[in-house]
C-alpha cells in the first residue's frame, strides 16, 4: 500500500501563533482555543505617521510659533 499525504485545512492564531484544527469545517471560530483572542484571524495594526502627517504637523508648529512670537512683540 503506497503512503499518501494527507493534509487537513488548519487555522491559526495571528496574535500568538497558535496552530489548531477546527472541529466544524467551514465554521470559523469565535476565539483562539490557547490564547482565547477574539481578533485571531486579524493581523496586529500599528498606526504610523505618515510623512505627510509630519510634514503638516511640522507647518503647524511652525506657524504655531511665529503666531506666538508676534503675540509676544505686541505684548
Ligand atoms: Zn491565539
Amino acid at each position: 500500500m503506497p503512503d499518501v499525504d494527507i493534509t487537513i485545512k488548519g487555522l491559526k492564531c495571528l496574535r500568538c501563533g497558535h496552530e489548531w484544527i477546527p472541529q466544524k469545517v467551514g465554521h470559523r471560530p469565535q476565539l483562539c482555543p490557547k490564547c482565547r483572542s477574539y481578533l485571531w484571524d486579524t493581523p496586529r495594526v500599528r498606526r504610523r505617521k505618515s510623512k505627510e502627517d509630519i510634514d503638516t504637523d511640522t507647518e503647524l508648529t511652525k506657524r504655531l510659533r511665529k503666531h506666538r512670537t508676534s503675540i509676544k512683540k505686541r505684548l
